[in-house]
């Protein structure tokens, strides 16, 4: 069995949504499909959402009814019989008359995420009447029955294996299983997510739940690329990534991935492809276990919005039991540590969740001065074993040149260097 994920962008249009249909029944055997909401949808909620939870009314009526629009257009040019217009019709209004009920009620954190998933649910119902209507035998399965996650946001992926493992085996004859990315239920049993862009993530514990042969993601893009291509001209797709080459791209900003993805795939073994829907002969990226010739500079990826802490302190000299009071702080506030450099007598640490920081400061204060430097930027570069390669760093720091470093974080894994710069030389 494969697992095909569609983005946005891949069913965001209705001939798009055609297409992936080709793409399906293109593939030989049983699938599971996992969609995302159409390109544009989340944002949307979660503008809406935001205006309800400040009491603004009136202005998520507004971006409600603009989005309500846009699926009526889509429904027009999705179905091409009067009766599954009505069917895309009935479908439509449904949907809005639920989100304009949550928004009529006491608007709060639950609701937000019950407005949220909405996006998935109604992409995957629009798609399954779309195969209904090409006579396409195929199920719905909503994530909701088996995707959940603990009290830490965790995802339980043995549960979720557990209870989809069953649900998919009696579906005896069905080649295509429909399901949305991205939502689940929590601990409390309530709708929740993944966070933003959280459908990869779905795909691959689906992948791993049901030990798939293989995770496709599906994007706009060929693949993963050796630099940003927003920033960078000429860059190119890689062809083969291992899945910790992988994993550092995407933590350290490569967009075309959700971060956590490659972690279930890996458990179990399972190879990811990244594929192009608007170019489906381009090879792709694929990534497996298996580990690629060394040496080589792969790929480098950019991360911005970190923030660098200093903590300086004479407490530190020769002491033992220093670094774990420090990360505990970072522990207690739910807040995780990308970078660290160290010193006898300082620590430099980076994050890129800010949101605690003003406590994390306070508490920090007790062991030493402290010093914030906010708008830094992590460039991550990756390669199988580079750092075992004789003159990497002399390459990477040629390179930089001029540019100030603030930090260098090497040989914590041997397959990236990475360095904290200012944003502003991150280009
Ligand atoms: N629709 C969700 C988002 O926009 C999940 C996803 O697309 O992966 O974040
Ligand atoms: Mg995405």
């Amino acid at each position: 069995m494969v697992v095909l994920k569609f983005g946005g962008t891949s069913v965001g249009k209705p001939e798009r949504m055609k297409k992936i249909a080709e793409l399906v029944l293109g593939t030989p055997g049983k699938k599971i499909v996992v969609l995302s909401a159409l390109s544009g949808t989340t944002n949307t909620l979660v503008a809406i959402g935001d205006h309800l939870l400040a009491g603004q009314k009136a202005k998520a009526e507004e971006e409600t009814a603009n989005l309500e629009k846009h699926y009526q257009s889509f429904i027009k040019e999705l179905y091409a019989s009067e009766s599954f217009q009505a069917i895309g019709q009935e479908i439509v209004s449904r949907f809005f008359i639920f989100i304009r009920m949550l928004a009529a009620g006491q608007f709060d954190n639950k609701g937000y995420r019950e407005l949220l998933a909405q996006g998935e649910l109604i992409s995957t119902e629009l798609f399954y009447q779309h195969l209904q209507e090409r006579r396409i035998t195929a199920r719905l399965l909503p994530a909701l029955y088996f995707m959940s996650i603990d009290e830490n946001d965790e995802p339980e992926l043995e549960k979720i294996s557990e209870r989809l493992k069953p649900l998919v085996s009696s579906l005896t004859n069905i080649d295509i299983v429909i399901t949305q990315g991205y939502i689940c239920r929590n601990n409390k049993n309530e709708i929740d997510n993944l966070k933003r862009g959280g459908s990869d993530y779905t795909a691959s514990l689906i992948g791993a739940a049901i030990r798939a042969e293989e995770v496709q993601i599906w994007t706009d893009i060929d693949g993963m690329h050796n630099n940003d291509p927003r920033i960078v001209k000429k860059t190119i797709p890689i062809s083969e990534l291992t899945f910790d080459e992988a994993s550092e791209l995407a933590y350290f900003g490569a967009k075309i991935l959700h971060p956590s993805t490659i972690v279930p795939a890996q458990k179990y073994n399972v190879p990811v492809r990244l594929k192009n829907t608007m170019d489906e002969k381009a090879p792709g990226t694929i990534i497996t276990g298996k580990g690629a010739a060394p040496g080589s500079f792969k790929a480098i990826a950019a991360k911005d919005g970190i923030t660098a802490i200093n903590i300086r302190s004479s407490r530190m000299l020769m002491a033992y039991g220093f670094l774990r009071r420090v990360f505990e702080v970072f522990e207690n506030h739910k807040t995780s540590i990308d970078m660290i450099t160290t010193s006898e007598v300082a620590v430099s640490l980076t994050i890129d969740n800010a949101l605690h920081l003003p406590s994390i400061e306070n508490e920090l204060k007790k062991f030493g001065s402290i010093e914030v430097d906010k708008d830094q930027t992590i460039i991550c570069i990756v390669g199988q074993k580079i750092t075992e390669q004789k003159g990497v760093l002399k390459k990477i720091f040629e390179a930089l040149g001029d540019v100030p470093v603030r930090m260098v974080s090497c040989g914590g894994s041997t397959n990236n260097v990475s360095v904290l710069v200012e944003k502003q030389y991150k280009e």
